[in-house]
Formats: C-alpha cells, sequence, structure tokens
C-alpha cells in the first residue's frame, strides 16, 4: 500500500468526520483488578509534562492528576456484561488492516514492528482475546503494511508546536486504500495533545498513536485499537462513566484511567456491535452516514 493522500479533504467530509477522542488510560499499566487509587509518582506514570500545554480536556486532566486526594467515590467493579460463550467457530470475523505510517516526519512515523502489531490484536491481553471475542467478535488481521503519506506536513507541525489538529490535518494521515474489504487503523507516533485516537466512521478508518496525551505502552495502545473500533460498531457518544467506568466506551473518568480494566459492554450494546459487524465491510461502517 504505497500510498499517498490527496491533500483536500472535502468540507462534507470534515462535516462527517466524528472525532471520537478515545482512551483512557494515564497510569494503568497494572493488571490488577483493584488499583484504582491513582498514586502519585508511580513509575508508570507519565511525566506530567505531556498534559501540560493543552487543550481545557487536557487541563482537565491535569487538574485531575495534579489532586493528591484520595479516591473518595471508588466505582464498583462489576463483572462483564453476562453473555453466553461464544465458540471460536462462531466468532463473527472483522478484516481489519493495519497501516504502520512511513513518514519523514517524527511524529508520524510509526515504530512499532509487526509482531508487535499481531500481539496487540491476537494475544493473550490482545484486542481480541482480552476486549472482543467475549462478545463473539474477532478482529482479523488481513494485512499490516507499511504505509507513506505526503500530507503530513501539517499534522507534524501541529503536533510539533502543540496546537490543535484539524481535521484536513488528521485527513492527511490517511492512507489511500486500495481496498474496501477491510477496516483500516493508521498508526501513528504521536497524537500530542489532540487525545488517544479517532475515528472516521463512514471511511472504516481508525488512527490509533503510539504516545498520546493518554500515555503510551502496550496495554494503553491495545486499549485504543479496541474502544476505536467500538466506535466503528456503535458510533458514538462515549459510555456515560457514571454508569460502568469500565464500559469500553467509557472514557474521561476522573478517578479511573485503567483502560486494560475496561472490557465490559451492556447487552443493548452487544447487540449492536453484532448486527453491525454481521453486515460485513464495507457495509458496517455505513451505519453512520
Ligand atoms: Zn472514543
Amino acid at each position: 500500500m504505497k500510498t499517498s493522500q490527496k491533500g483536500f479533504v472535502s468540507p462534507a467530509l470534515i462535516i462527517g468526520i466524528v472525532v471520537l477522542v478515545g482512551i483512557a488510560g494515564y497510569f494503568a499499566m497494572s493488571q490488577q483488578a483493584q488499583p484504582l487509587v491513582h498514586v502519585p509518582n508511580s513509575a508508570s506514570e507519565p511525566s506530567l509534562s505531556s498534559v501540560l500545554d493543552s487543550d481545557s480536556s487536557a487541563q482537565q486532566m491535569t487538574q485531575e492528576v495534579s489532586s493528591t486526594s484520595p479516591i473518595l467515590t471508588t466505582p464498583e467493579i462489576t463483572s462483564p456484561a453476562s453473555t453466553p460463550k461464544t465458540p471460536e467457530s462462531a466468532f463473527i470475523n472483522v478484516p481489519v488492516r493495519i497501516h504502520l505510517l512511513q513518514s519523514t516526519h517524527p511524529e508520524v512515523q510509526a515504530i512499532m514492528t509487526q509482531d508487535e502489531v499481531r500481539a496487540m490484536f491476537d494475544g493473550p491481553d490482545g484486542v481480541n482475546k482480552r476486549y472482543w471475542n467475549q462478545y463473539g467478535i474477532n478482529l482479523k488481521i488481513e494485512s499490516i503494511v507499511k504505509s507513506s503519506v505526503t500530507d503530513d506536513s501539517g499534522y507534524a507541525q501541529a503536533i510539533v508546536t502543540n496546537s490543535k489538529v484539524s481535521p484536513q490535518q488528521f485527513g492527511g494521515l490517511v492512507p489511500d486504500q486500495s481496498s474496501l474489504l477491510a477496516l483500516d487503523f493508521v498508526v501513528v507516533h504521536n497524537f500530542g495533545n489532540n487525545g488517544g485516537g479517532l475515528t472516521l466512521p463512514r471511511k472504516g478508518v481508525m488512527l490509533v498513536p503510539e504516545s498520546s496525551i493518554k500515555g503510551s505502552g502496550s496495554k494503553i495502545m491495545t486499549f485504543g485499537f479496541a474502544h476505536e473500533f467500538g466506535h466503528i460498531l456503535l458510533g458514538g457518544p462515549h459510555f456515560s462513566n457514571s454508569i460502568d467506568p469500565y464500559n469500553i466506551m467509557a472514557v474521561g473518568d476522573p478517578t479511573v484511567y485503567i483502560p486494560f480494566e475496561k472490557t465490559h459492554l451492556t447487552p443493548e450494546q452487544i447487540t449492536t456491535a453484532q448486527v453491525q459487524a454481521k453486515k460485513g465491510t464495507p457495509n458496517l461502517t455505513r451505519a453512520w452516514e
């Protein structure tokens, strides 16, 4: 997929772009079930400098992170929505293609390897086994490709200057797609302060950064893949944290940033996701047109 993106995104597309900012996940590298309390100075905590100079939501997060008060209202951990175990043979397979962006701009150039991608999807803590298989849905890697884009200078400049990335600049990261047979994940190196991911539902494109205001590391990134995929199947908006902060589609809870534990879906979400997934590509992306 050597691709080049034409440098113009139509206004209709821009309007249609649903910016679905994503991942929760600050200090959440732990696999324990209950580390709900943010421990300042935790080794796994990203540097605060990464959340400074940011937009209002980031500032809000900064304040949350800066708070030293203990967690007062610990949301109850509920067990995942009880659904009958789906045998592997009955999984609804959704083909996905992963683009590792190639660029002269380090902010854009993906550095992860194909093996790391495969582990994030099919490893024991991956997108499938940890998040989606329990709901009968399986993301099936069609291919992992190195894709170049030629219109990423504006994006790179925005990241370097800690600016808000415009829809046009995000559009510059989308490689041409030669196939309609798979959804496209686009791995970009750094999202800066622009959230933890972005989904363009109509195009079936999900942008997932290796590093962002939400942090970095395989668990955060794996959740990013799982969460953005959820936007393809379920659209927006995000799920209410007050109902269940452990929902895959919940983000932004000030007390709980443990993406590794955000594996829940409601029965209604499960039904919708399965109906959508069964449509197959490219039809499943058309629900949001
Ligand atoms: Zn989201």
